[in-house]
């Protein structure tokens, strides 16, 4: 059996049952078969493999801050490289990290080799291999920006090398494939003087501070802006849906495309609460809203409204 195959040579962490919510920024999410992370990138390959080879539902998953999980038992594999794959490397103005590693360290580490570029991503939650398969952005800036290259482990457990003219990527979205695991990346980014970077840095930390719900659990924004010019978030706060509750769950009253867990929040109340904002935006604007975030474990059905 894949499970006790797995066990018999991981040094890494292998979780049976493991619930999800201990694993999302909602603290949201039911029981997988079993949640693993690799010791090293050679045990993710064998992992992979026989994964693969087993044709059995596996996901891959960073830190879990862009994620809604359903809360009924879901039998698939979560494979991270969370707390596991940290290796991290600046040279000048190239760094070169593995996916584990934390956004906010590379963000961290490039501010003080004044290095620019990464700086507006300050307070973005998730590891490096969230940031690139979400194409992570904020203030201007965002992370596919800087890339010079990228490893990606495919389903047959080989390394390839990707550069930015094979991979599609747009506002909150890239082309990787999703039986793609997004290994290492090397940036490239240009020096600048102490003061610029700062001033950068703070323009986007007083702004994620003075417009999202950061006491609160959220994944973020729930659904991309419909363009540029038109934030989703605008379009739910014309609605009237602001302060909206289903059981823990509300869309909040600071930042309408937050939605957030007051504590005791189920999947069923974030996904309701999707429905109904997709329904009424539907209804007065004729925009059906394309979700940001990523699910696991649900039907279109419990996502959509029927009648839109
Ligand atoms: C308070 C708050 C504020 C936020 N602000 C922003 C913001 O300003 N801008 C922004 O862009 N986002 C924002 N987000 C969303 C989130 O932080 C980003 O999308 C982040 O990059 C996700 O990283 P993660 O590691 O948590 O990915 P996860 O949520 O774990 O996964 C996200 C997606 O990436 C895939 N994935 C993760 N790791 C790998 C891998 N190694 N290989 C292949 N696929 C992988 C998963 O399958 C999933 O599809 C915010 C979230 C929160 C909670």
């Amino acid at each position: 059996m894949l499970i006790s195959e797995i066990k018999k040579f991981t040094k890494g962490i292998f979780l049976d049952n493991e619930l999800m919510s201990k694993h999302t920024s909602y603290g949201i999410g039911g029981k997988v078969l079993a949640y693993i992370r690799p010791f090293d990138r050679y045990e993710l390959i064998k992992i992979i493999k026989l994964i693969h080879r087993n044709n059995s539902e596996h996901y891959f998953v960073g830190s879990g801050s862009n994620l809604l999980v359903n809360d009924k038992k879901i039998n698939a594999y979560i494979i991270t490289p969370a707390k596991a794959l940290k290796s991290f490397g600046i040279e000048n103005n190239v760094i070169i990290a593995e996916s584990g590693v934390m956004l906010g360290k590379i963000v961290k580490e490039s501010i003080k080799h004044n290095l620019t570029g990464l700086e507006s991503l300050v307070g973005v939650p998730g590891t490096l291999g969230g940031a690139l398969m979400m194409n992570a952005g904020a203030w201007g800036a965002e992370i596919s920006n800087y890339l010079v290259s990228v490893e990606i482990i495919s389903s047959s457990g080989k390394i390839k090398t990707l550069y930015p003219e094979d991979i599609d990527f747009k506002y909150r979205y890239s082309s990787f494939k999703s039986n793609e695991f997004i290994l290492s990346a090397k940036f490239k980014l240009n020096t600048a003087s102490k003061d610029e970077i700062k001033n950068k840095k703070l323009i986007a930390s007083k702004g994620r501070i003075s417009s999202q719900p950061l006491k609160f659990r959220s994944a973020g924004s729930v659904f991309k802006n419909p363009h540029s010019k038109l934030a989703a978030g605008l379009l739910i706060d014309e609605a009237g849906l602001k302060g909206t509750r289903h059981g823990d769950a509300e869309i909040s009253e600071h930042h309408a495309n937050f939605f957030i867990n007051h504590g005791n929040a189920k999947a069923a109340d974030i996904a309701s609460l999707i429905r109904l904002s997709r329904k009424i935006i539907y209804q007065k604007f004729g925009i059906m809203l394309e979700l940001e975030i990523k699910t696991i474990g649900f039907n279109k059905s419990e996502l959509f409204p029927y009648d839109a």
